[in-house]
């Protein structure tokens, strides 16, 4: 039961216009592999405990299009208590969360839930719960002084998502050799391989960046290895598709822009033409952990709205198709 109407109207509109701001911004900005933050991981505030999912995928949009490398959230006043000052001018985002409160079945007494569960239990049912919707202001980590002012706390929040040490070699991973020739110069532009964090596509340079193989080696056992190469494949395959929809080729990046649809229906496109292919080649191409979740409202659209699922299916076979006689040619 919801107590609080129009407050949770307001909250909810909030994170609506922002979630629409947020997407309106993706679709001028770098088409990186969708939702990568630096290291994996949830986003989380500053105890360390994770947003809940109606905040999730929300808080990694704007790591995505704010460039922020840790989806690390904290609001003013706890900024405050750890010595940390927001960085001037700095605007801070709006976040959901359900809260607990009691309310008196007869009266106007309305009090938390941890002061409901200290009441005797003659009081308590005197009170029924329910469940608000309330927003508050966070800001991320790389908006605070955080690095300069609190390096061990900084230090000690960011640890959780460093990614795992990785080996140093490509043995035992699954190699292609065609796939290996279009990185190395075959495909339709530029592929530059070098050690980073981020795979994505950059429509203003035309050129794929994709970090080195080794990366995707995780160790463990030899399934495991193996698949890390298909894994870098899986990225490679990704972004050619993105590149793909470039206006001197397929011209691809604005469909869907009158419903504010553009980015996410061509991470759909890539997601898709990536499985395509890799499913050609023989191996399973694993949509990103970050994916996988926001595809799957895409998927519900798509049943909903058949039309639309013919339509990205449609660019789906014409991105295949490119790369398709790519492999052939490499
Ligand atoms: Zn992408």
């Amino acid at each position: 039961m919801n107590m609080n109407n129009n407050r949770t109207e307001n909250a909810v509109k909030q994170y609506c216009d922002t979630m629409i701001h947020v997407i309106e911004g993706l679709k001028q900005g770098w088409r990186r592999t969708w939702l990568t933050t630096e290291g994996v991981g949830r986003p989380m505030n500053m105890s360390g405990r994770e947003y809940s999912r109606l905040n999730e995928f929300y808080l990694l949009m704007v790591c995505e299009q704010m460039g922020y490398d840790y989806p690390i959230f904290m609001t003013f006043n706890q900024c405050k208590q750890s010595g940390v000052h927001v960085n001037k001018g700095e605007k801070s985002v709006a976040v959901l969360f359900w809260c607990m409160r009691a309310h008196e079945k007869r009266g106007k007494n309305d009090i938390s839930i941890d002061n409901y569960h200290q009441l005797p239990d003659a009081e308590r049912d005197r009170f029924e719960t329910y469940a608000v919707l309330r927003c508050y202001n966070v800001f991320n980590i790389a908006q605070t002084s955080m690095q300069e002012d609190a390096p061990e706390l900084y230090e000690k929040l960011t640890s959780n998502y460093k990614t795992p040490a990785i080996a140093e070699t490509t043995d035992g991973m699954y190699s292609n050799a065609k796939l290996d020739n279009l990185i190395a110069g075959k495909w339709i532009c530029k592929v530059i391989v070098r050690k980073q964090s981020k795979a994505f596509y950059n429509p203003k340079s035309d050129s794929i960046l994709l970090p080195e193989k080794e990366q995707y080696n995780m160790g463990g056992t030899t399934e495991q290895v193996y698949a890390g190469g298909q894994e870098y494949y899986s990225t490679f395959l990704h972004e050619a598709t993105h590149s793909t929809g470039a206006d001197t080729r397929l011209n691809r990046f604005d469909k869907g822009k009158e419903e504010g649809k553009a980015y996410g229906r061509e991470e759909l496109v890539a997601e898709l033409t990536a499985a395509l292919i890799g499913h050609e080649l023989g191996f399973n191409t694993s949509v990103e952990k970050n994916n996988a979740a926001y595809l799957s409202g895409w998927l519900k659209v798509c049943k909903e709205q058949p039309r639309f699922l013919v339509s990205v299916l449609a660019d789906v076979s014409k991105a295949a198709d490119i790369i398709d006689k790519a492999i052939d040619a490499a």
